[in-house]
């Protein structure tokens, strides 16, 4: 198991947002969060990446409780999170974008990660010296996933990678992210298209108000809805 959340609960001042949010990831799998707005997969993700702070319950990282490590060192430690809304520094250019961080978390391996990541995003390549603002969404998402995966994370975090995209473009994302999984990145999901989060993911689990009601293979929530 690369992950295991305990019993999680987050508050945002008196407005309990998680009431005890227990799951787990295995090495390898995608995992996928769903439930309508406001359930907590976001407060969930933001939890575990060390933006949160809960109230109560463990989160474990590859067997190390990181309930209460910083947010850079968890990144440090091997989880990528990708929020929700395509964030990118809009004045920086494509390259630039790619290098900041990257390149004093990963100075060994920074030339490698930034060819392998051109090589997967051809699109980004095409454009690496043009600032991030002039891109379309779509190219825009694809940059903040780049950018995570410059520092090699070994479980994703990915926040409505869809959102706001043209179905066309909703395909090749999701098209990148199962084969980055086939490659060897563990994935937890955030989605509100339940659907298309269901047919990459292995196994799921349904929010809602902050409770998981539901988990299971993908598969067999898939035909029940
Ligand atoms: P989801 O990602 O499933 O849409 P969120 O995790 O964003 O849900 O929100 C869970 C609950 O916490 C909601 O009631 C939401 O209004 C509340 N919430 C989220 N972020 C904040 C915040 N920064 N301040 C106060 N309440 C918040
Ligand atoms: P939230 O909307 O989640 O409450 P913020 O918008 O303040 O929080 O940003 C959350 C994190 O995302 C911060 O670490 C911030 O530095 C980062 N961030 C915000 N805007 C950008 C951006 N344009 N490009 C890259 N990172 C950003």
């Amino acid at each position: 198991m690369i992950l295991q959340v305990q019993d999680l609960q987050v508050a945002y001042g008196n407005i309990q947002a998680l009431h005890g949010v227990s799951l787990e990831v295995n090495e390898g799998e995608i995992v996928t969060l769903i439930g309508a707005n406001g359930a907590g997969k976001s407060t969930t993700l933001r939890a575990i990446s060390g933006l949160n702070r809960p109230k109560s319950g463990t989160i474990r990282f590859q067997g190390t409780d990181i309930t209460r490590v910083p947010a850079h060192q968890i990144v440090a430690m091997g989880i990528g999170h990708v929020p929700e809304g395509r964030r990118v520094f809009p004045d920086l250019t494509v390259r630039e974008n790619l290098e900041l961080g990257a390149y004093i978390a990963r100075p060994d391996t920074f030339h490698k990660n930034l060819a392998e990541v051109f090589e997967r995003f051809p699109r980004l390549k095409e454009r690496e010296f043009q600032k991030a603002s002039t891109l379309s969404g779509g190219e825009q998402q694809m940059l903040a996933l780049g950018r995570a995966l410059m520092l090699q994370p070994k479980l994703l975090l990915l926040d409505e990678p869809s959102m706001g995209l043209a179905p066309r473009l909703v395909q090749e994302i999701f098209g990148i992210i199962a084969e980055l999984n086939k490659r060897g990145t563990t994935i937890l999901l955030v989605e509100q298209n339940a659907a298309m989060a269901l047919s990459i993911a292995h196994r799921a689990y349904v929010l809602e108000t902050g409770r998981v009601v539901l988990s299971g293979p993908a598969a067999e929530l898939q035909s029940h809805p």
